[in-house]
């Protein structure tokens, strides 16, 4: 690792990005044309339209991919429509019925045949419509593509009409039309989801798999309407059975009782956007990550820098490598948010994202603090705060949580909140840290902190021990780090952020090697390709299993290519088996622990420093990815105490 250490720090210059090379890149394979274009004289033109069941079935497989994709689809029409009571009913994981009634608004018999049209939709009527967007569906494709792959039935009846309709439709022909008596609101059965495409079936997961998707969807939806009731059944077993109720009682009636004491409100409101909801409190973070929901507009969304935002807002407070829990609700302007997002997609586009960042950060923080020094307030937050102020440019919070630097709370004569006999957990002056506008710097996407501690210099000399740790004096004892859970952090964090920001580093080679993968290997390998390439593998499909490496990550020592990616594959499956991780993170965890020092190698006095020093510029040192800790003080007292002083 000699070379290795050296080049983790100052290996630049040979680089080449990725970007540079796209520009260059020849497609792999050629465009396969088994009958080449045959112009005969007589039939000059060859393009045509095509049928309406082919269109819709190819939209079909961007919208619908699983079963849950179908439920997701047919609960989001519910709640358009109004309905106040949703049932739920799956057979076979979704694979034979999906089922959804609604007391919703019912349609037309008109409307009932038009609703599985392609981009018919009652919700939107034209261009501007879409920045205004508060209905969950708007694209008009979700029953078209449904009833293209599946065998549909639907029963829909308006309060007004004294008889319903009933529509049958398989592979978007309709097969039976009529006029039936029925309940107010509409009922939709999805029947044998890719009846007709045998390849998409197949590759359907087992059962529990997909189940797990439908509860996810459901769970999902279920959160962003506590005020409507639903129910979830499968195979004929209630699974869900949730009234009208609470956020925080639909949360505990989810996720279960002990819900109920573990969670701290966070409520804020400001000019961009407001945020309501609860994060899980510090003692009870996990060590996967845990039930983590964003909404915005009660739609779901995944979003890696909001996620940042609040897991740093408890940085400090949490144990080392455990993830907080969090139901949060963003409303926002649907002006100010991409919302022409793909209906599978969960992640969403912000006008401000930083300005938004700092916001969800500050308001966590916020509540954190309020529950930590008073832990007694439990749910009700004190609804008398200023309402921060929030341009674009500017984040201006509360006066109470834009302290003075050297503030102390032990010490504060006013505003300092009574706290009775208990206990302060020392660490929330943490809390409000950084919350200056550094998160909202124009650079750095994913704001650092500087850790208070190590704020002074850390010492010159450094020794290792036994090959595995590095020591060094300091004014406040003799730190002693351990080198392999540093250098992952240190790893980690630097392939998180090419990952995030999609430009690892590559250097190239000079003779490109092919790997050949088994079969499932190299499925994994098309799955993750491009997180790979973001990672700094240069590296691309080359026939039958196999690909070709150009280039690979500058952290990777020459001669170690093939093995580096077979390990990598190797490592990421492992983490896949125990953990539940994003793509991204998995990856970021495995290369880490792949290219890492490990306990037992001898380090220069120059690595050591290196190693140091990148460690302390990681956004959490304290830390390894696997919750390990990296370092520890021995203090003055600890001294005197082995001493017996
Ligand atoms: P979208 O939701 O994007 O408009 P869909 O294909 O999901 O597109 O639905 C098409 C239309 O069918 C909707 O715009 C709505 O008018 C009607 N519709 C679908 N589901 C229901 C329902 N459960 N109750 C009433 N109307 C519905
Ligand atoms: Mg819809």
């Amino acid at each position: 690792m000699t070379t290795g250490a050296s080049q983790m720090i100052t290996g630049t210059s040979q680089m080449t990005t990725w970007t540079s090379q796209m520009s260059t890149r020849k497609p792999v394979f050629p465009p396969i044309h088994p009958i080449p274009y045959i112009c005969s004289p007589m039939t000059s033109d060859i393009i045509q339209l095509l049928p309406d069941s082919v269109a819709n079935q190819i939209a079909a497989g961007e919208v619908i991919q699983r079963p849950a994709s179908a439920l997701k689809e047919l609960l989001e029409n519910a709640i358009d429509a109004g309905a106040t009571i949703i049932n739920v009913n799956i057979k076979d994981a979704g694979k034979t019925l999906i089922q959804v009634i609604d007391n919703g608004c019912g349609m037309s018999d008109t409307d009932a045949r038009m609703s599985f049209e392609r981009h018919a939709t009652s919700k939107i009527k034209n261009a501007e419509d879409l920045f205004a967007i508060r209905t969950m569906g708007f694209r008009g494709e979700a029953l078209a593509s449904i009833a293209a792959i599946a065998q549909v039935e639907l029963k829909t009846k308006r309060m007004e009409d004294d008889l319903g309709s009933s529509i049958e439709i398989s592979g978007s022909k309709v097969e039976n039309q009529s006029q039936c008596p029925s309940p107010n609101g509409t009922n939709f059965s999805i029947k044998n989801l890719f009846y007709n495409i045998p390849a998409r079936r197949n590759f359907l997961k087992s059962n529990p798999v997909e189940t797990r998707h439908l509860l996810e969807e459901f769970q999902r939806v279920a959160l962003s309407h506590p005020d409507l009731s639903f129910t979830f059944n499968h195979n004929g077993i209630d699974v869900f059975h949730l009234n009208a109720s609470t956020f925080k009682q639909r949360i505990v009636s989810l996720f279960g009782n002990s819900y109920n004491e573990r969670m701290v409100a966070v409520e804020e409101s400001t000019t961009i956007i407001s945020i309501k909801g609860f994060v899980g409190k510090p003692e009870v973070a996990k060590k996967t990550r845990g039930e983590q929901y964003f909404f915005v507009n009660k739609r779901f969304i995944k979003d890696n820098y909001l996620n940042h935002a609040v897991q740093s807002a408890f940085q400090d407070l949490l144990p080392p490598g455990s993830y907080p829990s969090y139901f949060l609700f963003i409303e926002i302007d649907p002006a100010k948010i991409d919302i022409n997002i793909h209906p599978t997609k969960t992640e969403i586009k912000f006008e401000d994202e930083r300005a938004i960042y700092s916001i969800i950060r500050a308001s966590v923080k916020r509540a954190l603090g309020q529950y930590s020094v008073m832990p007694s307030m439990d749910f009700e937050i004190d609804r008398s705060v200023n309402i921060p102020v929030i341009t674009k440019d500017t984040v201006i919070i509360h006066p109470s949580i834009n302290l003075q630097p050297g503030y102390n709370p032990f010490t504060a004569p006013r505003d300092a909140p009574s706290h009775n006999n208990k206990k302060i957990d020392p660490n929330w002056q943490k809390l409000y840290e950084g919350l200056d506008l550094a998160a909202i710097e124009k650079e750095a996407p994913i704001p650092k902190e500087t850790d208070e501690d190590l704020s002074e210099p850390i010492g010159h000399v450094f020794f290792q021990l036994f090959n595995r740790y590095i020591v060094t004096p300091m004014h406040s004892g003799l730190m002693v780090i351990e080198q392999q859970a540093a250098h992952e952090r240190i790893l980690y964090e630097r392939y998180l952020n090419y990952l995030t920001r999609n430009q690892g580093l590559h250097q190239q080679q000079l003779f490109p090697q092919t790997i050949e993968f088994s079969a499932t290997d190299y499925d994994l390998m098309n799955e993750l390709e491009e997180e790979i390439r973001a990672l700094g593998f240069d590296i691309k499909p080359f026939g039958k299993h196999t690909y070709v490496i150009h280039g690979v990550p500058s952290d990777i020592r020459q001669g170690e290519e093939k093995e580096s990616i077979e390990e990598l594959l190797e490592q990421y499956k492992n983490n896949q088996s125990t953990l539940q991780l994003s793509k991204r993170e998995n990856l970021a965890r495995a290369i880490a622990t792949n290219l890492s020092i490990k306990a037992g190698q001898f380090l220069s006095h120059r690595e050591m420093k290196h190693l140091a020093e990148d460690l302390f510029s990681c956004h959490s040192s304290a830390s390894a990815p696997n919750g390990k800790p990296i370092w520890m003080i021995i203090n003055e007292e600890e001294f005197a105490r082995r001493f017996s002083k």
